[in-house]
């Protein structure tokens, strides 16, 4: 069956967000700050999870990746060679009456406003980089950008990086970190913020092999949200047309998720040819070139790019986590709602339950949950009765549930809960790590 979320249900999953504490509106005492947002709790532990997984699966396991983490501010002269400073900007509309600003592309129909049928301006350019100032004196020449993409501090960095690794071609250099972009029309939650982390892979190949590297990556990066639990009904790629490719791109490839409100990018995988490193090293007046030791040749390597967002991964694996079901425990026919994560991306991955607050039991509880925290991210919760917390653990999405009773106390064995099928399972506390360790690894 195909399932997805319907927008009342995206309603349902952010109060459900805010009220577990994955994500509050930024500076909420003050009113909030337009399309800002902080994670909470639970939402750091999601977003360090999917930093994490994307980490381990481009760079720790494989031989032809490394990684870097580039300064936010650059040269201001990287974003003009870039061509950010030219190009980096979308068409701005104002309607005369409400005031409100559209972005004139995005619109289904340019001939009035959609909030309110007015008169619409025409479009003028509006370049989406932040800019800040360096130093003590606000004037051009101490102005500098907030970058709008991790992807330059990699490209500038790429003659450090071969001589420190001694890599040979093809190989990739992979960066998380922090974007901005004065979007016009930010909002759906994290999906279109101004400040967001992205993570990117620069993978550098031989000219005439691009677009090979270019397929293997799409391929590659389009079963990684697969493999880590988002349904395959709910992705799908979509190839730009000639008329939406950056200014620096070939061919470009969005991997995108049935958000609530329509199919929308969560990573683009570009080939990004040899625009840069050209540009910068005819700029900089550094040599670029990659000398092919096989072809004895300098030649600029062409650039296949993974470039995800954190923030829109970590929203679509929450989105597509979220069900409601009827409670097979429940006598009264009430409803269970679960967070289906991946293992890897759940926030808390198992938690101690003393079957209840008895004196006698809580020692052993704490001596089993402080056997068990310094190798998982846990929960110890002892409030009200053992099915609310059942459904409280669910409910943020935790795999497993250890239960301690008065059993334990004699024969040094635990409850195991899965989340999934609610079945249950005796295990000895002696090896309670290594079986929790195993079941994270291989499921249940
Ligand atoms: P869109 O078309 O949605 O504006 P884009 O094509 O400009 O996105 P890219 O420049 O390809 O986006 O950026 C790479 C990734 O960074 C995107 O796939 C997305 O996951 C993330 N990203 C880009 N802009 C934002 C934003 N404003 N808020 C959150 N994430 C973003």
């Amino acid at each position: 069956m195909v399932r997805y979320l319907e927008q009342v249900e995206m309603d349902t999953v952010l109060s459900l967000s805010k009220r577990r504490g994955f994500m509050f509106q930024s500076s909420d005492i003050y009113g909030g700050l337009n399309a800002t947002w902080d994670y909470g709790p639970l939402g750091v532990e999601l977003k360090r999870n999917v930093k994490e997984t994307w980490w381990g699966s481009v760079v720790r396991e494989r031989d032809d990746m490394v990684g870097l983490d580039a300064a936010i501010l650059m040269h201001p002269r990287v974003w003009e060679v870039s061509g950010h400073v030219q190009n980096f900007a979308d068409p701005l509309v104002e309607c005369k009456v409400c005031h409100q600003r559209f972005r004139a592309d995005d619109l289904e129909d340019a001939s009035g406003c959609p909030a309110c049928g007015g008169e619409l301006t025409d479009p003028r350019t509006f370049n989406l980089m932040f800019k800040t100032f360096m130093g003590a004196v606000e004037d051009s020449a101490s102005q500098v950008y907030m970058r709008p993409e991790t992807a330059q501090g990699i490209f500038v960095n790429l003659a450090n990086v071969l001589v420190a690794s001694r890599r040979k071609l093809p190989f990739g250099i992979a960066q998380i970190g922090k974007a901005f972009r004065n979007e016009i029309t930010p909002g759906n939650s994290t999906f279109r913020t101004r400040e967001f982390e992205q993570m990117e892979i620069e993978y550098f190949v031989k000219p005439g092999t691009d677009e090979a590297h270019l397929d293997s990556w799409v391929e590659e990066r389009f079963s990684w949200y697969v493999k880590h639990g988002i349904r395959k009904e709910n992705l799908r790629l979509r190839r730009h047309g000639d008329d939406e490719l950056a200014h620096y791109a070939r061919d470009c490839y969005d991997i995108e998720y049935r958000f609530p409100w329509g199919w929308a990018e969560l990573e683009g995988v570009a080939n990004r040819t040899d625009y840069d490193l050209r540009s910068h090293g005819e700029a900089s007046g550094h040599d670029l070139r990659y000398f092919d030791e096989e072809a004895k040749e300098h030649y600029y390597p062409y650039v296949i790019e993974p470039s995800g967002g954190v923030d829109r991964a970590a929203l679509a694996f929450l989105l597509d986590a979220y069900e409601e079901e009827p409670d097979p425990s429940s006598a009264k026919g009430e409803t269970r709602v679960v967070l289906r994560f991946h293992r890897k991306m759940a926030p808390i991955k198992a938690s101690v339950l003393p079957l209840s607050r008895n004196e006698k039991l809580a020692p052993t509880a704490r001596a089993i949950h402080e056997l068990v925290r310094p190798h998982l991210a846990t929960q110890y919760d002892d409030a009200q009765s053992i099915g609310r917390r059942y459904r409280r653990q669910d409910e943020i999405g935790t795999p497993f549930c250890v239960t301690v009773d008065f059993q334990t106390l004699e024969d040094r064995a635990v409850t195991v809960r899965d989340r999934d099928t609610m079945s249950q399972l005796r295990v000895p506390v002696a090896d309670l790590v290594s079986i929790l360790k195993d079941k994270l690894e291989h499921g249940w």
